[in-house]
């Protein structure tokens, strides 16, 4: 790492960072145990009032911090000026005692190897690229074609890899532009809600987002960017949409039929794999009258920049997370905002939801070695699963109607308390906003002045019943009509239909669709019996609803799919079918988990459950359970079928 600049750049800088951090930096670049005495030991991670961000401070004395500090600007300074040599990067055990002294608590084995390769002090894909490569060298890979379904996210993270292990791919997007949901919602304050750091890929963090929780453009800039860092924009085909898929027993291989404006083509693929993700097909209500509407309408994920909300009466209908994060710049210019809500979600309080990234933070993620991956690491361990055991019923609770168990009754009491402070005068809405399901029930809401924003003269926060949208407005079933000159739909996204409207026909000929109804299910999350060498990212039971980046899943699942990849080329396989035992065993243990956990508590109605009340969406680990199912490929699970071969094993 070169690092540029003299000690007042470095000294500078330091006046910004997370000093634990800082600590863990200056003990690697020692090595030496003489800063892990309990004198450097920082105050347990405690995120002080209104904040998601624990204490940068670590709560050290003057003192002390004047002491971590001269020796990181010592250090540092001789790496800079060549009198250090740069030391190796931590090993496993290395990081495991940094990080528990850092975050003040235990950081276990698996935790340890899990933080590993998401700061990439260790490569994951060391654990198939050798092989693969072996395999491609040996023209395994020719006349191979993997189909990635959309370039989002998931299939732009896949292509990655792809690219990089020179198999032969194309991706296939129905927009004009990559970034899925980061391209198509746009509707004011649109953004994330999972800190960047840690909401980027492992292997190519950024480290210059502009805040702590960036913006729509910025995030989809970071996508668009990707495209090219990873040299794979070439080899996606835009405006193009994948209607049909179908695996040929005969020939093993799938048959994609695909559209790109009048024109229709088919593909012959070995490998499909789905990248379309949960919430890419907009859900547009069941309230009749919806085009009786003399307005503007539209769906949140569909903004209409060009009508001026200025001066106008505005109702949105639905309450979940883009409502929340469009409806205070909304309510800021239109004359009136009506929102009707359904069901209220829990938000959660985050004083640093808008703070900018300080420059001496930027400067040490781009120029202190170890820093930025210490970074990364403190942010999924602070915004990871330190709440999971908030989350898991206590059989004993007492108010199991309300919460789960009694830290998760203390977060209600906290969150409602934040309700009622931010709604002020209207307390009469307090009863409307407290949900009746426990927290972490449905995934918690980073506050952006929510609360506030209802208690604004212009703002009403109706919830009686809908009737149906008449030319005027809303009717409600008293007949009272809400006249309004736009109509916002915040109403989701079709999530339980997983590769809808896509027809994927597997080798007994019946569809996905007909298979899994609204009871979507799959092995892991990516293998489905009957559809071999098809594979699923961001599929059923993957979604993430206590913490943590969903880039983070997807990952787990990219570096699955590559080993099974791995295990085509290199073993001559024409199929790899998950066996039917092994998916049912699976998910079997999946719904016995999610039963008790807050998603799947019978109060909660989301959109993480289908018609008969099972979690379809959600993952029911924690995110290193999940990283470590995902992590070693057991070809047990498989039906394999050599090259020419009936089933081989
Ligand atoms: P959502 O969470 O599914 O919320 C949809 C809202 O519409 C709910 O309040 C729902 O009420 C209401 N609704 C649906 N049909 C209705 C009907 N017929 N009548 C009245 N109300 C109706 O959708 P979303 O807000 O677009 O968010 C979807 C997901 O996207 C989130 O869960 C999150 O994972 C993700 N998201 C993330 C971010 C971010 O992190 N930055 C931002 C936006 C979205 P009920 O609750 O009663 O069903």
């Amino acid at each position: 790492m070169n690092i540029p600049g003299n000690n007042t750049d470095l000294r500078n800088a330091l006046e910004d960072v997370n000093l634990p951090n800082l600590l863990a930096v200056v003990a690697c670049i020692t090595g030496d145990d003489y800063w892990l005495q309990d004198k450097f030991a920082p105050a347990p991670i405690e995120a002080p009032d209104g904040s998601m961000f624990p204490d940068d401070s670590g709560r050290y004395s003057d003192e002390i911090a004047a002491e971590i500090k001269a020796a990181a600007v010592q250090v540092i300074s001789e790496l800079r000026d060549g009198r250090r040599p740069m030391p190796p990067a931590p090993d496993q055990a290395r990081l495991q005692q940094l990080m528990s002294f850092t975050v003040a608590e235990p950081v276990d084995d698996g935790y340890a190897a899990m933080l590993m390769e998401e700061t990439r002090f260790r490569d994951r894909d060391d654990q198939w690229k050798a092989q693969l490569q072996q395999a491609v060298a040996a023209g395994r890979a020719e006349d191979f074609l993997v189909v990635i379904i959309g370039a989002g996210m998931s299939g732009l993270g896949t292509a990655a890899k792809l690219q990089a292990a020179g198999i032969p791919y194309v991706v296939l997007e129905k927009n004009d532009a990559v970034g899925g949901t980061w391209y198509e919602n746009t509707y004011p304050d649109c953004g994330v809600d999972t800190p960047n750091h840690y909401y980027s890929y492992s292997f190519n963090r950024n480290p210059n987002w502009s805040g702590y929780f960036s913006k729509r453009d910025e995030l989809f800039a970071y996508f668009d960017n990707c495209a090219d860092e990873f040299d794979v924009r070439g080899n996606i085909r835009f405006n193009t949409e994948v209607r049909r898929a179908a695996y040929d027993n005969k020939t093993n291989k799938w048959t994609v039929d695909i559209q790109t404006g009048d024109d229709a083509e088919q593909i012959s693929a070995n490998v499909v794999i789905s990248a379309v993700g949960q919430l890419n097909r907009p859900s547009m209500p069941d309230i009749p009258g919806l085009q009786d509407f003399a307005g503007e309408s539209w769906h949140s994920a569909r903004w209409r920049g060009d009508v001026d909300l200025s001066g106008k009466r505005v109702a949105v209908i639905g309450t979940g997370c883009s409502c929340v994060q469009l409806l205070p710049k909304t309510a800021a210019v239109a004359d009136r905002a009506l929102v009707f809500q359904r069901t209220p979600h829990w938000v959660s309080p985050a004083r640093d939801y808008y703070r900018p990234v300080e420059q001496g933070q930027l400067w040490a993620l781009n120029h202190i070695p170890f820093y930025a991956e210490f970074h990364r690491a403190r942010m999924i361990w602070s915004f990871g699963d330190r709440v999971w055991p908030a989350v898991v019923a206590d059989p004993d609770w007492q108010q199991s109607g309300l919460s789960m168990n009694e830290t998760n009754h203390g977060m209600r009491e906290a969150l409602t308390e934040f309700i009622k402070e931010g709604l002020g005068e209207k307390t009469h809405y307090v009863e409307k906003c407290v949900p009746d399901f426990p927290v972490w029930g449905k995934r918690l809401i980073v506050d952006n002045g929510w609360y506030p924003t209802l208690a604004r003269d212009n703002v009403d926060l109706i919830t009686d019943p809908i009737k149906r949208i008449v030319a005027a407005g809303i009717e409600m079933q008293d007949g009272t009509v809400h006249e309004v000159d736009v109509l916002i739909l915040a109403t989701g996204f079709h999530t339980n239909q997983f590769l809808w409207p896509m027809d994927i026909i597997g080798k007994n000929g019946q569809t996905l669709e007909a298979i899994w109804g609204d009871a979507a299910n799959a092995y892991k999350g990516v293998s489905v019996p009957d559809f071999p060498n098809m594979y699923c990212l961001y599929g059923p039971n993957t979604n993430i609803v206590h913490g943590g980046s969903i880039i983070y899943q997807v990952e787990c699942q990219i570096h699955y799919v590559m080993q099974c990849i791995t295990a085509m080329l290199e073993k001559r396989l024409d199929a790899l079918e998950v066996r039917a035992e092994a998916n049912k065993t699976y998910n079997e243990e999946v719904q016995a988990i999610s039963r008790t956990l807050a998603w799947g508590h019978p109060n909660v109605e989301s959109w993480y459950k289908n018609s008969a009340g099972q979690v379809v969406n959600n993952s029911p680990f924690s995110l290193q359970k999940y990283w470590q199912v995902t992590h070693e490929l057991d070809l047990a699970d498989y039906h394999l079928q050599q090259a020419g071969d009936n089933e081989a094993a």
